[in-house]
């Protein structure tokens, strides 16, 4: 490395870019044998009620199990599923292994709904709504018992393709939930314009609540507009009881976070939600008593 420092700095740069584009290559490799191989699976975040803070729902987040690396959060490997053109498959069977394992929770009454994340990308292709309509009819779960989980990132590009697609799952029953609300450009244009069920208030908003007087205002104003349009708000990322606190007074439905329970694997969830069934257990319920 005795080199001129200009010339060392050249070097080392090539290097960075040769090792980013040598990972990148290895990630799109390996995406493309996890997702066959099963290695893609549904993890859970049950969703309260906020009035009482009993877990009435779930949310499906996916985790790569990876066999060396060991787990991987979706941020790493959804976008470059979205770019490879993978996302269909990597959806498909995380939707399929989900349905399966939580369509009993709905059976037995332990949770109303399950949640599940569609890239925008899906929401444009013409054979999305109809694959996912035939996927929901080999599992066992009633088409109103599944919220598909949308962002406005797709209307940029094609509102009335995605509008026709959504409008075929809503006819089905199937409830559609705003997501990342507050993040976007087109938020008030989406929901004027597509059969919303839910709105779900990112967590960039969720976490100003109860310190940033500006913000509080802001979240408090869009808990009334939902209520006066009959649009059920989730708040995401609520991580302290002050912010529960504030969003109870404020009239929101459901809280999701931290506060209440993070991300798990199904065994682990599907204990929660017996373990509250049965009248202990969890804790949420006492969370929210507290406060
Ligand atoms: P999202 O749909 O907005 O999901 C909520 C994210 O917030 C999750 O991150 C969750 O773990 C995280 N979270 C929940 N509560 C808290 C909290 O109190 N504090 C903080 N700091 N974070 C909290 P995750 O699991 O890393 O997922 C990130 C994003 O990846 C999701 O955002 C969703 O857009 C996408 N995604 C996840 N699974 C799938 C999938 O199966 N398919 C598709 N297309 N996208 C997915
Ligand atoms: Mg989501
Ligand atoms: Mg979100
Ligand atoms: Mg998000």
């Amino acid at each position: 490395r005795a080199k001129a420092a200009g010339g060392s700095r050249w070097s080392a740069f090539d290097e960075d870019l040769r090792c980013a584009s040598e990972a990148r290559h290895s990630l799109e490799a390996e995406l493309r044998r996890a997702i066959p191989a099963g290695e893609i699976t549904p993890w859970f975040q049950p969703v309260v009620n906020a009035a009482d803070g009993r877990m009435v729902s779930v949310e499906v987040l996916a985790r790569w199990n990876h066999p060396e690396r060991g787990m991987i959060a979706p941020g790493a490997f959804i976008p470059v599923a979205e770019e490879l053109g993978l996302i269909g498959p990597l959806d498909s069977s995380v939707f399929q292994a989900a349905c399966r394992r939580a369509a009993p929770w709905v059976a037995e009454g332990l949770i109303d709904t399950i949640a599940c994340n569609v890239s925008p990308r899906e929401l444009l292709d013409p054979a999305f709504s109809r694959e996912l309509i035939r996927r929901l009819a080999d599992t066992d779960l009633p088409a109103t018992a599944l919220t598909v989980e949308i962002t406005e990132t797709f209307l940029l590009q094609d509102l009335s393709l995605a509008r026709r697609h959504i409008e075929r799952l809503a006819a089905l029953g199937v409830r559609i939930a705003l997501d990342d609300f507050g993040t976007g450009y087109s938020n008030l244009h989406a929901l004027l314009q597509l059969p919303i069920h839910t709105l779900k208030v990112d967590q960039s908003l969720i976490g100003g609540v109860g310190r940033d007087n500006r913000i509080s205002k802001l979240v408090r104003a869009m808990m009334n507009a939902a209520k006066a349009l009959g649009i059920r708000i989730i708040a995401e990322g609520v991580e302290d009881e002050a912010q529960a606190i504030f969003l109870r007074a404020a009239g929101c439905d459901r809280m999701q976070g931290f506060l209440f329970a993070r991300p798990a694997p199904p065994e682990e969830v599907e204990q929660m939600l017996r373990d509250e069934a049965a009248g202990g257990g969890a804790d949420t319920d006492r969370i929210i008593a507290a406060a």
